[in-house]
């Protein structure tokens, strides 16, 4: 079996879509290579070797230790440098690599292969005493952390004796002689705490190296990260051990992170970090603030890349441009300048906010680099979500505290907290919190998921906190320097002022900037490339997109964000209002079917308004209007004093009134009085409602001259006969309204699909109804014999425990639920070929959902105003 696949100087084993194998980094290295790319060479030792090394009580395969040998010997040639060679020593990085980028694993050690001897030879082979030196002791110290567990304390603990010894405060005025003396403290030390010298032998290093990352898959951090994103152990890590290149010999060095495009707004711009005359993690550590690559994204006091070093930097561009070109997508890349000379280090595809993967799309699309559809195909509907957000309105007032980097954009404002467990704690509570750390690390995940938005003092646009809240889509704040935390007092303090925890904050992630109390809020501008991308979508896309809207307001924001129709306009929703609820009650009150007619006359004009502001909003696309739903005690009043003023206002008293009300009162309400059980026990109430729907729409009719389309649907129908019986109240109101107004509109009443009865007896159904929409809120109740309202006391178990592999009312149960579906659009279809079928539950504006309803063949989806966009992209891809 090969164990190890080599790569770089031209012999290339590995490549990009092995990456299962490689793991990302090794099949990557291996893929820059052989495009031409300059990659120190090196070899990946495979996922294959992690599993067995678990599967074997941790033994390696006997053929690795050769292969080993041989691999380390052609890089060895190529460079022209021997391992251990005291006169011009190899030093190689040891770099672990899963399939995805996993935090929780080793991290990396550089510069392995010095020792005592070693450290002479590369003194003089480089002509630097003081960067061999610091390079050993830098090994020391990642070896020492990371393969032995010293503490990280222990290192800067000798680092910072050594400086006061000699009265410096910063690391570069150390010589030579200092960073020798700091490696004599460092090799004592670690000796001391691990009571045995610091590895000399270079082989005992490297396989020391290799068993500590093999060791780090299995630890208890990345055990928990694998937990929560669901990455099977048996998946292993790679090893890369490679041909170190150095970015610390000299003002002629350099090393970087960089995205090929902005990560937070996906302009196309050369953005990320570079230093000079450093290595490896100083850009990440925040020890000395990284420089911009991009003189375009330069502020005053700043030297990009591209002043500081034009050829390296000419080099860069050129390989930005074959990466992006080679891999079709936006690129996260490491380097590293020596002496001028450029390498690469690592590529992946970039992570990038929501705004950024949009405009990332449209725009290679539009450069020919992928196609419109490939664009459609890019963009995570559930990420379009993010685009939809508020941002701080920029006329409103605000007190500036301080200012940090742009992190991750959004606006988000909240109390202040200072640690991870409390925002979760809280935000648990329904406040909405700002996480302030220092900085965060992988054990603060839950805190930044619970928070609003985050704020750190340390660290910079790659830094955890930028990375993770990008990812999360959560506002964030990095690296705000000016900004004191003091955690032990509870307190933030910048420039004289200060905020405890509790108060509260707003971010503006998009600048940077951070304010104390809150700032009002402004709808989100959707910009050429969101229209764009949706124009390419509903091109592709067959399930057209409606919205669940009663108000004006919500109707015209379904419209502003391309909804073709209303899908479920819930009539209840109109009663509550102030000037109304009065007569509704009135109505539910009243014993007689003379006092309910009374009351309900006083609701007709209302209704009337309701349906006519709809259809005016909606001109000549449907909207179907749900006839009254819930069971009536909702309506009631529940205080003392609120019945008692009905009771005035009714002119009864108040035993009578609770008399009614306990008449009403149900076991289980939700499979009780309501629905279609209501309009058939009252049917003046469906009148009513229906004499509404039609004097609208004969009013908006002759006004527009552009017919409104309304779809009347009768809410938890189980049997034929109950569609039937509402159905001919509502033809013979609309003969009536036609009548008396001397004008005829088209209408069609259909159901909801929402009783597992009524999907299995579909096709009677359909025989008297024009439309179906499936319910599928209370279909998944009705299905599971669960109540949402309920489930919230043992559904999370049950998610976490598998026992359901999702939250039912989130996304589709596809086996029970969905096998419903199908079985009534089957039978609707089968008596009405051209039954309209939608769904109109929370699911409609589930991605996952929404392939269910494409695959089932539904017409349309309906879902909340702001969902709509997703659901249109969601559908497109559904399409593809
Ligand atoms: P991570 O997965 O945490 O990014 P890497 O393995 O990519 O860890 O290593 C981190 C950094 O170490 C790299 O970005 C690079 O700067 C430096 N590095 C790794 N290998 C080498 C090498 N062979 N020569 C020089 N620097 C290296
Ligand atoms: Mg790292
Ligand atoms: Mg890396």
């Amino acid at each position: 079996t090969q164990w190890v696949y080599s790569f770089g100087a031209g012999h290339n084993e590995g490549k990009a879509e092995m990456r299962n194998l490689l793991g990302g980094k090794g099949a990557n290295l291996a893929e820059m290579a052989s495009i031409g790319l300059p990659v120190p060479p090196g070899f990946t030792i495979t996922t294959e070797v992690c599993t067995y090394y678990y599967d074997h009580g941790k033994r390696y395969p006997e053929e690795l230790e050769a292969q080993v040998a041989t691999a380390l010997a052609r890089v060895e040639k190529a460079v022209g440098n021997r391992f251990g060679d005291h006169r011009k020593p190899l030093l190689v990085s040891v770099r672990s690599g899963a399939r995805v980028s996993m935090p929780g694993m080793m991290d990396t050690v550089l510069n392995l292969g010095l020792n005592d001897q070693t450290v002479d030879g590369l003194a003089a082979a480089s002509g630097d005493a003081r960067f061999a030196w610091d390079s050993y002791r830098r090994f020391i110290q990642m070896f020492g952390s990371v393969v032995l567990g010293v503490d990280h304390h222990r290192f800067e603990e000798i680092i910072e004796h050594v400086k006061l010894d000699r009265g410096i405060t910063e690391d570069t005025e150390l010589t030579a002689q200092d960073w020798h003396r700091v490696v004599d403290g460092y090799k004592e030390m670690v000796a001391e705490v691990t009571g045995k010298p610091f590895p000399q032998d270079p082989n005992a290093q490297l396989w020391a190296a290799i068993g500590a990352v093999f060791g780090s898959w299995m630890n208890a951090r990345a055990n928990t990260y694998r937990r929560l994103h669901d990455i099977p152990a048996d998946w292993g890590t790679a090893v890369n051990v490679q041909a170190m290149v150095f970015g610390n010999m000299g003002e002629d060095c350099a090393t970087g992170v960089c995205f090929t495009r902005d990560p937070s707004t996906g302009e196309n711009i050369f953005y990320g970090e570079y230093l000079i005359n450093a290595q490896g993690e100083d850009v990440v550590a925040g020890i000395r603030t990284p420089q911009p690559m991009a003189q375009l994204k330069a502020k005053p006091g700043e030297r990009s890349m591209e002043i500081a070093m034009p050829n390296a930097y000419r080099e860069l561009v050129e390989v930005r441009a074959k990466l992006e070109k080679h891999y079709t997508d936006m690129q996260d890349i490491e380097f590293t300048v020596q002496q001028n000379k450029l390498y690469m280090l690592q590529t992946r595809n970039g992570k990038r906010t929501a705004a950024a993967s949009l405009k990332i799309a449209v725009d290679m699309a539009q450069e020919g680099l992928i196609s419109q559809t490939e664009a459609v195909k890019r963009v995570n509907p559930a990420a379009l979500d993010q685009l939809l957000h508020p941002t701080l309105d920029p006329k409103a007032p605000r007190k500036l505290l301080s200012k940090g980097l742009p992190a991750s954009p959004g606006a988000a404002c909240g109390t202040v907290v200072f640690s991870a467990d409390e925002a979760e704690a809280r935000a648990a509570k329904g406040e909405s919190v700002i996480l302030v750390r220092i900085e965060t690390s992988p054990e603060d995940i839950h805190g930044m998921h619970a928070a609003k938005g985050i704020l750190t003092t340390r660290g910079g646009m790659t830094s955890h906190a930028a990375v993770v809240a990008r990812g999360m889509g959560r506002p964030c704040v990095a690296g705000a320097g000016g900004v004191t935390v003091d955690y032990h007092g509870q307190i933030l303090m910048a420039g004289g002022q200060q905020v405890r925890g509790g108060e509260t904050i707003t971010l503006d992630g998009a600048t940077g900037e951070i304010f104390i109390g809150s700032v009002p809020m402004v709808e989100p501008q959707l910009s050429g490339d969101f229209s764009t991308l949706m124009g390419w979508a509903d091109a592709v896309r067959r399930l057209k997109v409606r919205a669940n809207a009663e108000t004006p307001l919500d109707a015209d924001t379904a419209r502003k964000f391309g909804a073709e129709g209303i899908g479920l306009c819930r009539t209840e929703h109109m009663f509550f209002d102030p000037a109304r609820i009065g007569a509704v009650r009135q109505m539910i009150m009243s014993e007689t079917e003379r006092g309910r007619r009374e009351a309900l006359a006083k609701l007709l004009p209302f209704q009337r308004q309701d349906f006519a502001d709809l259809f005016r909003i909606m001109a000549g696309l449907p909207v179907t209007i749900r006839l009254l739903d819930p069971p009536l005690h909702e309506f009631l009043p529940h205080s003392e004093a609120e019945i008692a003023e009905l009771a005035e206002s009714l002119g009864t008293d108040v035993t009578t009134m609770q008399r009614r009300a306990a008449d009403l009162a149900e076991a289980n309400p939700m499979l009780g009085h309501r629905g279609c059980r209501l309009g058939i026990s009252y049917p003046e109430i469906y009148e009513m409602q229906a004499r509404a729907i039609f004097e609208a729409a004969v009013l908006t009719a002759k006004e527009a001259g552009k017919a409104p389309v309304p779809e009347i649907m009768i809410p938890l129908v189980a049997t034929r006969r109950e569609l039937e019986i509402t159905r001919a109240q509502i033809d013979k109101v609309a003969q009536e309204v036609f009548a008396e107004s001397g004008y005829h509109v088209e209408y069609d009443v259909g159901t909801m699909i929402e009783l597992p009865r009524a999907a299995l007896t579909a096709d009677r159904i359909a025989e008297v109804g024009d439309f179906f929409s499936f319910g599928t809120n209370d279909l998944t109740q009705t299905t599971f014999g669960l109540s949402r309202d309920d489930a919230g006391k043992f559904l999370p178990l049950y998610v976490e425990k598998g026992i359901m592999p999702k939250d039912p009312f989130v996304s589709i149960d596809v086996d029970g639920v969905g096998a419903l579906v199908r079985i009534a659009v089957e039978k609707g279809r089968s008596v009405k070929p051209n039954l309209k079928l939608g769904i109109c539950g929370e699911h409609g504006g589930d991605p996952a959902s929404i392939q269910f309803c494409e695959e089932a063949g539904l017409d349309y989806v309906s879902c909340s105003p702001y969902r709509v966009p997703v659901a249109r992209l969601a559908a497109a891809q559904a399409a593809l």
